[in-house]
């Protein structure tokens, strides 16, 4: 399986992922145009992208889905009340199949998609474990803090790709209205630099050892700063890096790199 991260930040996310027969985006926050260009720049046919799964209806992760979705023919997965919102909002083309991937798995290009709750300040957010008979990688953003379901979930992956939105002094400091750090603070908004540390830290004794942290906010964060505030806490605890663990942040813009999984 492969992972390529396209765009990951509080201005934008899209995923491809591929399996053996085609690939998947997951959420479609970037114009389709850019988006085409990337996927070239890959050597990724777009016209191979057979689903999109959404993790939720914000403009981060859906900017680009309209016109996605009027120029590939593909299917939308999501929870039933994202794609009500969507639907609702016109940012889906009549076009495309809709289905909802609460409960059960779904298998498309080979991949084997599962969904899990994300606690946020939307309709009803998911995160995605993505299988493809030997590997598994899980995708896990925009959640205001961590819970037992995405624990239960991300434990063993081969790959996780986990949000560090925030650096808590930098967001305190930050220029941001009062009401706007509550909310991203909140229990329903984003994980911060040290939340995603913890988690690493709990999922490094659960079996996993490649880390991708993405969602990085642009004005509260900086790859250097999460990348140090996880690698410098996680040394504390005796775990070293590409030791015990390994870890790479998405890019904001212009991908430059492609996973093996
Ligand atoms: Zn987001
Ligand atoms: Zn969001």
């Amino acid at each position: 399986m492969i992972l390529y991260p396209i765009c990951s930040s509080s201005r934008g996310n899209c995923l491809y992922i591929s399996g053996k027969r085609g690939g998947i985006l997951v959420d479609a926050g970037f114009g389709v145009r850019n988006l085409f260009t990337y996927l070239k720049n890959a050597q990724i046919s777009p016209i191979g992208i057979k689903s999109i799964f959404i993790t939720h209806e914000h403009i981060d992760h859906t900017l680009g889905l309209y016109s996605i979705t009027k120029n590939l023919c593909v299917s939308i997965f999501s929870s039933k009340e994202t794609l009500k919102c969507l639907v609702s909002k016109g940012r889906i083309h009549p076009s495309s199949k809709l289905y909802e991937i609460d409960s059960k798995k779904v298998c498309v290009c080979g991949l084997e998609i599962g969904a899990f709750k994300t606690p946020h300040d939307c309709a009803r957010s998911l995160g995605f474990c993505i299988f493809d008979g030997q590997k598994k990688l899980s995708i896990c953003t925009d959640a205001g803090h961590i819970t037992d379901e995405m624990k239960q979930n991300l434990k063993g992956s081969t790959l996780v790709f986990l949000e560090s939105n925030y650096d808590r002094q930098m967001l305190l400091n930050s220029h941001y209205p009062y009401y706007i750090k509550k909310r991203i603070e909140s229990k329903l908004g984003h994980l911060s630099n040290d939340d995603a540390t913890e988690f690493i830290k709990y999922l490094i004794d659960h079996n996993v050892k490649k880390f991708i942290l993405g969602h990085l906010s642009q004005n509260n964060n900086t790859p250097e700063v999460a990348f140090q505030t996880a690698t410098s806490r996680l040394l504390k605890s005796k775990l070293k890096i590409n030791q015990d663990y390994s870890l790479n942040i998405a890019p904001v813009r212009n991908p430059d790199k492609i996973y093996e999984v």
